[in-house]
């Protein structure tokens, strides 16, 4: 329920990437969960944080900007030490270990043992609204804001699939989950519905 969900949460400093991209809808779902997040710039706002948001936007710019103000390589290392991080769209593609045809110099936190493609769902359905069955959220569908969003093209055996669309008689996951790191091909985040918040905030950081 509701109240036993926010008393859990209090006290957790979690951070949301603010260098590009839709971090402020991130942190007023989080505010929705009863938590204050911490918008993350600069290396001494990553200190004290217990978890961190990569919310969507544009991948190649989100990781040339953590390059150029230092923050690339200590999330990368805080990610694989365990903190418990959630990416939403460009979030995604910044937590695999691999990207199909990256743009020159784009490179990725990691996190997930996965390979992604960006723009996966072509040109002709650059954006598109789905409900989605998430698996590990009860109760109705979770609607799927697509924005010219990636899906995992190939993952290895310890990562698990939370949603998935199909495409031409093929199932291509959208919502998965490897340990600590959660990350999603669409955005929770411009929906209104706190639930895949909620489920990072209650069920990946307290795993
Ligand atoms: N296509 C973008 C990228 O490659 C992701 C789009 C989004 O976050 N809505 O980073």
């Amino acid at each position: 329920s509701t109240s036993i969900g926010r008393t859990g949460l209090v006290g957790m400093n979690v951070g949301v990437l603010a260098l590009q991209g839709d971090f402020r809808e991130h942190l007023l779902a989080l505010d929705d969960c009863g938590v204050t997040g911490k918008l993350v710039k600069t290396e001494s706002d990553i200190s004290g944080i217990d978890a961190l948001i990569i919310p969507g936007g544009e991948s190649t710019t989100i990781s040339k900007l953590a390059k150029a103000f230092g923050l690339f390589d200590l999330i990368s290392k805080q990610i694989s030490d365990g903190m418990p991080t959630y990416g939403s769209c460009a979030g995604m593609i910044l937590l695999a270990k691999s990207i199909v045809d990256p743009a020159s110099d784009q490179d990725a936190f990691g996190g997930i043992d996965m390979e992604v493609r960006r723009n996966a769902f072509g040109r002709q359905t650059e954006s598109f609204e789905v409900d989605l069955d998430f698996k590990a959220i009860s109760g109705s569908p979770i609607r799927g804001i697509f924005i010219r969003a990636p899906w995992v093209e190939s993952h290895g055996s310890g990562v698990e699939i939370l949603a998935s669309i199909e495409v031409s008689g093929k199932n291509h996951p959208v919502a998965v989950r490897q340990g600590s790191v959660l990350a999603t091909s669409f955005h929770p985040e411009l929906t209104g519905d706190n639930r895949v918040h909620r489920y990072f905030l209650e069920d990946v950081c307290k795993k």
